[in-house]
């Protein structure tokens, strides 16, 4: 048998490529360069020298090899050609390259020209021995994004040999080319690998090449295609018709102490249309920290309640459930509605009764922790979930939650949040998600004025505190955060606790921090709602949802280390009753150039959505979402701030192609699919 032209990439190779997620060939073709060399060209060794500075090609005899002891071990090789010499010098080598790069061996060289102690240099350029006139590539040579053990000339055969094995096909329909006037993809494709030397390199490495548009456009396309797909799929399950909204719905409104916002009405309207549709419901409440979201999803449970559902409720801390729970068990007992509560750290037994009431359907509404998603949790008739602070959960966590209903009926979800998403991460990362917004906060809120203050002046802040309790005002001392120990971050917190009650010794100093037993957290909690406690000091446990409504001086130590939507949510405990309301900014100093700005930012504003638009352009749009979140894996090559018409394009025309179901599109839909998400759409489906 004659041997394969092209022997397969060894085990250890495809293993390695496959970390980087490169398993087909189409993988591997859409792993697109990172930058490119030009070895194009080759320069006198003169004229490189003159140079200077820059990368260079130059090509030559080898007239000296050498290995210097001094001032370290080196290797040391001259090469010249008509024009002059140069030195190669080698720190790190094997002895195999003392040999290859023997005298009289020609060799084509290239990295920056160094001028050193010795003249004109260059110090481990990249190399290959060559014939004479050996051809030069035509084309500029791709460097890609690589892994452990994959050297360039390993990724670079393993590209060149997929590209000649793919199928070509353009999945992309040529009317549609031709309306977005888009390149065609193979030629796109090989461009962006093989770029010819008169490229405009601007264009590629600002990707607004038009071979780049090409790629951008087909990934947008295909993430908009797959969102919408999940819609459907979501449609065509069945879901219970919550319709009715009586004696529940109609006794918690007159219960409460307030009347909704305007804002409030007009999400409560989207969601009840959603709850009485026979599919099930995906909404976004999203509202920013004070907004008023708990009576909002307190309404919606009664709707389900009413409906003769049940509903739950999850958050992210034990100390946010039993607030919810606290708050919403007071609306709802007095209407005869069963209340169950169920976190982690019930005792057994008490777990064990919960349960039971859930699972009896005695419990119309429950309320706790991931607790609910445990196995031994079943519900009796599950209309309606819903998720506070949605984010901090993960996508898993979610899908089990849904996946209880009953009768082969899936729940509503209402997902809630307080950090605003901007409107183009809602499109592309949203899109099979409804979004309501609360755009106002309820009446008599004053503004909280922000000040961020240098550490060395913490006994002034000290003084300021005491001032403040002494005139009837509570207070937040929020500890800095230690992201490597929680026990580092456990002893700050006493530390702190501990100076500020000597410092303040007639007030009363309350501690809450997350390694309490509940019972305790809930003692001092309480202490401090009924105004008994004066300043609590806290960590990062307050930070959602908490509401003590006439708290209104925060100092937040080392704000530095926060990230921008925690400080907006911690700010966010304050600003809540009438009172005018102070949050200082604790800080270390010398700044960062990223810490400076998060400053700056929550001086300047409170809008959560201004600040949640900073975020996004001081971290990007990755890392704000957080790994976890669904579609984040999909989009390699668009970028969401400068791509947004392209994304607004692919919308339309994924509408477009979806709009038959039937005929030669779903062809196209599916081909396009496969090759721009392969397995990956699974992401898209919670
Ligand atoms: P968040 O949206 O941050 O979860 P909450 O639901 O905790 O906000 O509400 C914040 C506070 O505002 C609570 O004390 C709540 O009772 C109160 N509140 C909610 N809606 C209104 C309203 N329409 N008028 C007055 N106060 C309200
Ligand atoms: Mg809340």
């Amino acid at each position: 048998m004659p041997a394969p032209k092209t022997p397969p990439a060894p085990k250890t190779t495809q293993t390695r490529l496959a970390k980087l997620g490169l398993r087909s060939d189409m993988d591997l073709i859409l792993h697109l360069p990172l930058r490119y060399e030009d070895e194009t060209k080759i320069v006198p060794i003169r004229e490189a020298c003159l140079r200077g500075g820059h990368v260079s090609q130059v090509e030559g005899v080898v007239i000296k090899n050498e290995i210097a002891l001094k001032p370290r071990r080196q290797l040391l090789v001259t090469i010249a050609d008509d024009s002059g010499e140069l030195l190669l010098r080698f720190m790190n080598f094997y002895g195999s390259q003392v040999k290859q790069l023997a005298e009289g061996v020609r060799v084509r060289a290239r990295t920056e020209i160094k001028h050193g102690f010795f003249g004109a240099e260059m110090v481990h350029p990249t190399y290959k021995v060559v014939n004479e006139n050996a051809p030069l590539p035509t084309s500029l040579t791709p460097v890609y994004p690589s892994g452990e053990g994959l050297s360039q000339p390993i990724l670079r055969r393993a590209i060149a040999e997929a590209m000649r094995r793919v199928d070509w096909t353009d999945t992309v329909p040529p009317a549609i080319r031709r309306q977005m006037d888009l390149m065609d993809f193979q030629p796109a494709v090989k461009l962006l690998h093989y770029p010819p030397v008169d490229v405009d390199e601007y264009a590629l490495m600002e990707k607004s090449h038009p071979a780049w548009t090409r790629m951008k456009f087909d990934e947008l396309l295909a993430q908009q295609l797959s969102l919408k797909r999940a819609q459907r799929a979501r449609r065509d399950k069945g879901a219970p018709h919550l319709r009715a909204m009586g004696q529940m719905t109609e006794g918690l409104l007159g219960a409460l102490p307030f009347s909704l916002t305007g804002a409030q009405q007009r999400v409560l309207q989207e969601i009840r249309a959603d709850l009485r549709e026979g599919y099930p419901m995906q909404r976004l409440l999203q509202g920013d920290v004070g907004s008023g979201k708990t009576v909002v999803a307190a309404l919606a449970a009664a709707q389900a309640i009413d409906s003769g559902y049940q509903a739950a409720l999850m958050a992210p801390t034990e100390i946010l459930a039993e607030q919810h729970f606290r708050k919403i068990a007071a609306w709802m007992e007095p209407l005869g509605v069963k209340v169950a509560w169920l976190t982690g750290s019930l005792k057994k037994k008490d777990k064990t009764a919960a349960n039971e009431m859930v699972e009896s359907g005695e419990a119309r509404l429950v309320v706790g922790t991931h607790a609910l998603i445990q196995d031994t949790v079943q519900f009796a008739k599950l209309g309606l979930v819903i998720v506070d602070e949605q984010h901090r959960f993960g996508v898993g966590q979610r899908l089990t939650l849904r996946n209880k209903g009953s009768e082969g009926l899936v729940p509503h979800q209402l997902m809630m949040s307080a950090t605003p998403i901007p409107r183009t991460l809602a499109m592309t990362y949203y899109a099979d998600l409804e979004v309501s917004v609360i755009d106002e906060l309820p009446p008599g809120r004053s503004p909280i004025v922000t000040r961020a203050i240098d550490q060395n002046r913490r006994d002034e802040v000290i003084e300021r505190v005491h001032a403040a309790a002494l005139e009837g005002r509570q207070v937040y001392w929020v500890c800095p955060l230690i992201e490597e120990s929680e026990a580092l971050q456990l002893q700050t917190a006493t530390e702190t606790y501990e100076t500020l009650a000597e410092a303040l010794p007639d007030l009363q100093v309350g501690l809450v921090h997350g390694r309490m037993k509940p019972a305790e957290k809930q003692a001092v909690m309480d202490a401090f709602t009924a105004a008994e406690v004066h300043v609590l000091v806290a960590t990062t446990v307050i930070e959602v949802g908490v509401d003590v409504p006439n708290a209104s001086l925060m100092v937040i130590e080392h704000a530095e280390r926060f990230g921008l939507s925690q400080l907006h949510q911690l700010r966010g405990r304050v600003g809540r009753g009438s009172a005018a309301s102070v949050c200082l900014l604790l800080y270390q100093s010398p700044l960062g150039q990223v810490a400076k700005q998060r400053l700056l930012t929550m001086r300047e504003t409170t809008d959560g959505f201004e600040i949640a638009r900073r975020d996004l352009e001081i971290r990007g749009p990755g890392e704000f979402l957080g790994a976890r979140q669904s579609g984040q894996a999909m989009l390699r090559f668009a970028d969401l701030e400068t791509d947004q018409w392209l994304v607004e394009h692919a919308r339309d025309i994924a509408a477009s192609l979806l709009e038959s179901e039937t005929g030669p599109n779903v062809e196209i839909v599916d081909a396009h699919l496969a090759r721009w998400l392969g397995g990956r759409e699974e992401f898209l489906k919670v």
